[in-house]
């Protein structure tokens, strides 16, 4: 089936539908989820959304600004990051008269939070910036989003999977074709322009906070299509996940002054951060529960140590943390109110992604030469804003700040050009995977590949890396890349097919996973979420730069980019 739209929104999650809000009414747009919209991953979002107001005590978006370089460890474009601070404020104050229901001071303005790496006056100590409801701050968000872009009339296409991307030989983006689940149908969407929203990739470890559609799909089919990935080594574990489930239990807990312990019952984080203790980066504390537990002060011994509330008044607990709250109880049969709580670092946020510019244009080199036509936002895109490692709540700010960006500039976009003719059969290639796909008949099963998939991930790509280790992923993905070939799905039909579903975003999980091993091999340096044991120290003379990966017929290609210095020169990233 073909269809026609001026834009067309792959992703109605935070980002997705922000970008759709500045369309709607303005151009013809529509929104093509694989999920219903608000089972999108932003939903999961718990603890706040960052934005300098100083409602709660003084603030300023440059302090907001210099923390997002500094958290980021220097690797952040620094002319994104002043956007991302000055353009949160508004942002915010937008969401609330669209009907968010935040949080409030007993004074009626908007209620703030700490939050790990937000500091103010430039790193002298935590500061509240972080603007929330409860710990159900995407949710909110998402439901918000989603009223706003009904109401506006937005044409949804819910439970289609874009399967390609579609461009001209001169590099123009025409489109994408998308297959609706329900029927098998695949549909061609003719635009002028495209926003990829399709979020991160969590599902490519083993352990990990991300939802099952967490799968990398725009980004890794922008990949085949010759797109590069921006810093896709770059991948932060956040240090509070249920140990074994990987189920997010938020910063907010430590925000509100949860702390961590070790098996002797010791604040730990005061050897690794004095200044901001539990409330450092993710990074810096994620590795700190692994040095714990490998010098034995893990829990009895094992690979977790414990996130205590019990010193908190349980009327915080229950009213500001009650999803979390029911989650423990709910998994762990535990009581947050007075029993301690098993922790692990659980895979959790892709800093790298589709590179763009701060108007959210696709670009493919050094000099940031734009794609006509192809937008990317949230969490697919690497922007890039969070460099090396992103702080807590700046997420959600980065899709609301970016995703409306991307809108705007699309529909100047849409105004200004014409539709460019479609390639022949633009179909081809999506029909071709999904039969193929379909009539297979070899005996490797996907739920086996992805596991080990996930498995050799979390081993070798993980808080630590080495140089052998990586090479040793490279050769299991290998391995893996070659038994997909030989897949076998027993469902041949073509309605709500989850197995065909499935084994189309194990095919994504392998691209994004070949992207970060090689990026990460390439970088012999530690930097943010990047440790490597074998080079444990940052290296800005020789690495001071983002590194853009290219599938090309020859295989992987890296080249880099500089970063974008304009007020905080790099320093040693001290808490
Ligand atoms: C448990 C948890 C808690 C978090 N808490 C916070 C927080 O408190 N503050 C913060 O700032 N950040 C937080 N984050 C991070 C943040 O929520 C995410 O980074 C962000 O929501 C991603 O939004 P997005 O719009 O980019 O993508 P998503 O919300 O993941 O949406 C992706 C969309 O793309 C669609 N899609 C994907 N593939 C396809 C395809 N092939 N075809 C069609 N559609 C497709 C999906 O259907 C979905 O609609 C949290 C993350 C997790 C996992």
């Amino acid at each position: 089936m073909y269809h026609r739209f001026d834009a067309v929104i792959v992703g109605a999650g935070g980002a997705g539908l922000m970008a759709a809000a500045q369309l709607a009414g303005r151009c013809n747009v529509a929104v093509i989820s694989k999920l219903y919209p608000v089972r999108s991953h932003t939903g999961a979002a718990q603890g706040g959304i960052a934005a300098a107001l100083g409602n709660v005590e003084e603030d300023h978006w440059i302090w907001h600004m210099f923390d997002t370089v500094k958290g980021g460890d220097y690797l952040v474009d620094q002319d994104a990051a002043e956007v991302l601070a000055r353009e949160a404020i508004d942002a915010i104050i937008e969401l609330e008269h669209w009907g968010f229901p935040f949080n409030r001071t007993p004074d009626g303005r908007i209620d703030q939070r700490r939050f790990g790496g937000h500091t103010r006056n430039f790193g002298e100590g935590p500061v509240r910036r972080a603007c929330y409801a409860a710990d159900r701050t995407g949710h909110m968000i998402l439901q918000t989003l989603y009223q706003t872009a009904l109401k506006r009339q937005v044409t949804f296409f819910d439970e289609f999977m874009m399967l390609d991307l579609l461009l001209t030989d001169d590099g123009v983006c025409t489109g994408v074709v998308a297959m609706d689940i329900e029927t098998g149908e695949i549909h061609v969407f003719h635009a002028k322009a495209v926003l990829l929203a399709t979020g991160g990739f969590g599902r490519v470890y083993k352990v990990t906070s991300n939802a099952l559609a967490a799968t990398g799909d725009g980004d890794a089919i922008a990949f085949r299509r010759g797109i590069p990935l921006e810093d896709m080594e770059f991948y932060q574990f956040h240090p509070t996940g249920i140990y074994k489930m990987g189920i997010l239990l938020s910063e907010a807990c430590r925000g509100e002054g949860g702390i961590l312990r070790n098996g002797l019952g010791e604040r730990f984080m005061e050897r690794y951060a004095p200044t901001l203790l539990d409330l450092a980066p993710r990074d810096m504390v994620s590795r700190a529960i692994y040095q714990e537990i490998r010098a034995g002060r893990g829990v009895d011994g094992k690979d977790y140590v414990w996130l205590d509330l019990t010193h908190l008044p349980a009327d915080v607990i229950e009213t500001k943390l009650p999803d979390i709250t029911d989650f423990v109880r709910t998994y762990l049969g535990l009581d947050p109110v007075k029993d301690l709580i098993p922790i692990q670092p659980t895979a959790h946020y892709a800093m790298g992604g589709l590179p763009t510019d701060v108007d959210g244009r696709v670009t493919v080199d050094a000099q940031n030469t734009p794609i006509p036509g192809l937008y990317a936002a949230g969490e697919c895109a690497c922007v890039s804003v969070h460099g090396a490692n992103r702080l807590g709540t700046n997420s959600l700010v980065d899709l609301v700040v970016f995703g409306r960006r991307a809108g705007r500039h699309m529909l100047q976009f849409v105004r200004e050009n014409d539709f460019h003719p479609l390639p022949k059969e633009p179909d081809y290639r999506a029909r071709a995977e999904v039969e193929w796909i379909l009539e297979n008949e070899g005996n490797e099963r996907v739920a086996q590949i992805r596991a080990e998939l996930q498995e050799a991930m979390m081993t070798d790509a993980g808080v630590f890396r080495t140089g052998d280790g990586l090479k040793r992923l490279q050769q299991k993905l290998g391995e893996l890349r070659n038994r997909y070939t030989r897949i076998r799905i027993d469902d041949k039909s073509r309605t709500f097919n989850m197995e065909l579903v499935e084994a189309l975003e194990l095919g994504f999980l392998l691209d994004c996973a070949e992207a970060i091993a090689a990026s990460a091999l390439a970088r012999e340096e530690s930097r943010g979420a990047h440790y490597r044991e074998d080079f444990p120290v940052r290296d800005d003379a020789n690495w001071l730069k983002h590194t853009l990966i290219t599938r090309t017929s020859g295989g992987l290609q890296l080249s880099y980019k500089p970063v974008v210095i304009t007020r905080f020169e790099p320093k040693e990233r001290v808490y």
